[in-house]
């Protein structure tokens, strides 16, 4: 029997009885998030001598006979186990064939072999790639790039659930996002403690990519995630050597850290609010203001025809809506919130003015619940009557986040934006990150979910890290509300994701 070793590429869907001689390369739970996070299996990515990658699984009825054997990157003699057809969903391998063990399969830990087998594997690709991969739930490449802009929650000490969102340079200059969350950012944050300055180079293996609102791509870690700094490995220490020296510097950003620290939001009254924008440097900052809602205005009504893809005013045309945003001639129309709120507190009056999210979620319904189009292009035609749902919430009290850009320190400015609303009194403030210019947004999943890690009960074994559960004052939020780009405000291009 110890003859005759099989390469992970000729195995056939079946019972295997042979023995195969692989390398563990990485193993994870896959827990079902639906149910109590209840174990369902243990995966894993096993290698042999000819680098062909295959995952393994081990069911959790009886994980416990071979888990206290596993260690990542231990070498092993396997016999006994079930071939099975590889999932067609977030696919680790490229094999066409997994590993499935059964409570006969031998699995033994081998301190030498005589052949040789990588030590790592790697399924990078490249930017555009990634994002054709982008909400298709096919695969779960892996990324290696630069590190650009680090943000953490743990780091900032801030409530709630973990979050760790890196920028990464991809080589095609690409930036793209990657969140990390819970466990995933604990782990992540424990090695970045440890690591003793800040990487240069970020490989994060088996990603999940996801683009929201149509256009910033996100990649978030999953179970089978794993972070590796510089030269840990083979392919980053190829990339570090090539990156750092034919500039001559390892430093050629100075000595600048990449860590973006969260920013307090201050709470401000009315008059403060007033008076800053009038005494202070016109910049992009956010407050919070608790103040009463007295009325709403109807000069400009409480909604307006946006697109269905975007947030952003359709055109109107003939007999059609075209989007300048989407480039999209035909665009489909969804009727959005744009309210004009007078707010007054002890101090003072001011305008803030809503957008389709925040006020949908103050008052509960949707705008397109509110009121119907009627007609299309030129002849479009909306009830501007005060739904009810809105009336409603005059004379109730707020606290509004705010968020002030360029804009509001010009004689033109007339509202301030609202970015959140929450019940008056609650505690206070959680800080936020500033948007940092040159960097993508940060990969916060939106209240969708559409950004979020998902769970996977089928085949396909990889269950996504639970996405953190909402913040209540919108903690690291910077999701980008892009509908502040309607009528009364131009558009500033200070969210760059
Ligand atoms: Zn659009």
């Amino acid at each position: 029997m110890a003859n005759s070793y099989t390469l992970l590429a000729d195995l056939k869907a079946g019972r295997c009885s042979n023995t195969a001689e692989i390398r563990l390369l990485r193993f994870w739970e896959a827990r079902n998030l639906n149910k109590n996070n209840q174990l369902m299996s243990i995966d894993m990515l096993l290698i042999d001598e000819d680098s062909t990658l295959v995952q393994g699984s081990i069911p959790a009825s009886f994980h416990q006979t071979f888990r206290s054997r596993m260690s990542e990157g231990s070498l092993y003699r396997i016999s006994v186990f079930d071939v099975t057809r590889s999932s067609t969903k977030y696919r680790l391998s490229d094999a066409p064939v997994a590993i499935r063990f059964n409570e006969a399969t031998d699995f033994q830990k081998q301190l030498t072999i005589t052949r040789q087998i990588p030590t790592e594997f790697f399924r990078f690709q490249p930017f555009d790639q990634i994002r054709g991969l982008a909400n298709s739930g096919k695969q779960l490449p892996d990324v290696i790039g630069e590190l650009r802009v680090l943000k953490s929650t743990i780091t900032d000490r801030l409530p709630g659930a973990p979050r760790v969102m890196l920028t990464i340079r991809m080589a095609s200059d690409d930036e793209v996002c990657v969140s990390l969350f819970d466990a995933l950012a604990i782990a992540f944050h424990d090695k970045f403690a440890a690591y003793g300055k800040e990487p240069k180079i970020v490989i994060i293996t088996s990603i999940n990519p996801k683009i929201v609102r149509g256009r910033s791509l996100y990649l978030n870690g999953t179970s089978a995630t794993r972070v590796f700094f510089d030269c840990e490995t083979t392919a980053g220490k190829e990339v570090y050597n090539r990156q750092v020296l034919p500039g001559g510097g390892a430093d050629q950003e100075g000595s600048s850290s990449k860590v973006v620290h969260a920013q307090k939001i201050e709470p401000l009254t009315i008059k403060e609010l007033n008076d800053f924008v009038l005494t202070g440097e016109p910049q992009i900052i956010e407050f919070i203001c608790t103040a009463t809602i007295t009325g709403v205005q109807l000069d400009d009504g409480w909604c307006y025809i946006g697109c269905s893809i975007c947030p952003k005013k359709l055109q109107r045309e003939e007999s059609s809506f075209t989007c300048v945003s989407c480039n999209l001639p035909n665009a489909v129309a969804e009727l959005r919130y744009r309210v004009v709120f007078s707010v007054s507190d002890a101090t003072g009056t001011a305008a803030f003015v809503g957008f389709d999210k925040e006020v949908a979620k103050l008052t509960n319904v949707l705008a397109s619940e509110a009121a119907q189009i009627v007609g299309i292009g030129a002849h479009a035609a909306v009830d501007t009557d005060l739904p009810r749902s809105l009336a409603a919430v005059v004379d109730r009290t707020y606290t509004f986040q705010l968020k002030l850009t360029d804009f509001n320190f010009s004689p033109n400015h007339q509202t301030f934006t609202i970015s959140r609303i929450f019940p008056a009194r609650q505690l206070a403030p959680n800080p936020t990150f500033a948007e940092g210019e040159g960097t993508t947004a940060a990969a916060v999943p939106d209240d969708t979910g559409a950004a979020s890690g998902t769970t996977e009960t089928n085949s396909g074994k990889v269950v996504m890290q639970p996405i953190a559960p909402t913040n209540p004052l919108g903690v690291l939020d910077l999701s980008g509300e892009e509908g502040f780009e309607t009528e009364g405000n131009p558009p500033k291009k200070t969210r760059l994701g």
